[in-house]
């Protein structure tokens, strides 16, 4: 079976002003125009007030830019929030939905994270949706069951391979810097593709990438992406630094 184009995302988080967020975008931009040729498909994905510029700083390189989050609805009385047709209108090609900072941090569950990315998918974006067990799920012998259950409970019904990509976080390796072993990434990757299978069509399941994402860096990235069923990575720490942002995509090459 043909491995899938990779996507390798940076989710830059609630880090760095408007100068660091043009360096970083400078210089993924600049390595992505020297090396246009690895095979993947690069992502950055700034915070909210970013964006505009951070699209105009990689515009013409290969560069995508994505939204961290976004509204279910297309506008209305919601302070604070972005919907997914305005992160398009300003140049986005994904948002990510359902990370696990969201659903902890706001409340957000697969019901919400299922209406985003259905919001986003409308709006002619890419989805990213997040899941993962926590360490006391692990701990509990529930990983299995619980991503299963995000799964199907996060995935909206027009969900297929061009807009969604399903990342599988384990919530316990976010920022810790304590990554997922092959096995652990592997298996939970097959039963995330096994369970595609059943809600999205053997052909679309096939063609679906599901992102490996936690503390994912250059001195694990290669044994992670080896793995059958993980078409590459949402990362966090490693995305804030240009060189270890471009190790994880030249691992593509
Ligand atoms: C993330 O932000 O989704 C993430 C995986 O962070 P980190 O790579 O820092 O663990």
């Amino acid at each position: 079976m043909a491995k899938r184009r990779p996507l390798i995302a940076g989710n830059w988080k609630m880090n760095g002003l408007l100068a660091d967020g043009l360096a970083l975008a400078a210089g993924v931009a600049a390595k992505r125009k020297a090396e246009p040729n690895i095979p993947c498909d690069v992502l950055v994905c700034p915070p909210f007030p970013l964006i505009s510029e951070v699209v105009k700083a990689v515009a013409g390189s290969g560069v995508a830019v994505g939204g961290q989050d976004c509204h279910a609805k297309v506008s209305g009385a919601n302070t604070g929030d972005t919907s997914a047709t305005l992160l398009k209108d300003v140049g986005c090609g994904y948002a990510i939905v359902g990370h696990s900072e969201r659903r902890t941090d706001h409340a957000e569950t697969d019901a919400i994270v299922k209406a985003k990315a259905a919001a986003a998918q409308a709006a002619g974006l890419i989805a990213i949706i997040c899941i993962g067990e926590t360490l006391a799920q692990r701990d509990a012998g529930q990983t299995l069951a619980v991503n299963r259950t995000q799964l199907l409970g996060s995935l909206p019904d027009g969900a297929n391979a061009a807009n969604t990509v399903i990342a599988y976080e384990p919530v316990w390796a976010i920022g810790t810097g304590r990554v997922a072993t092959p096995e652990q990434a592997q298996e939970v990757h097959a039963l995330i593709r096994h369970e595609l299978v059943g809600k999205v069509g053997a052909a679309e399941a096939d063609k679906m990438r599901i992102l490996y994402g936690g503390s994912m860096k250059p001195d694990n990235v290669v044994s992670l992406l080896a793995l059958p069923d993980v078409d590459g990575g949402l990362i966090g720490g490693a995305a804030l630094k240009v060189d270890d942002f471009w190790a994880c995509i030249k691992a593509c090459g």
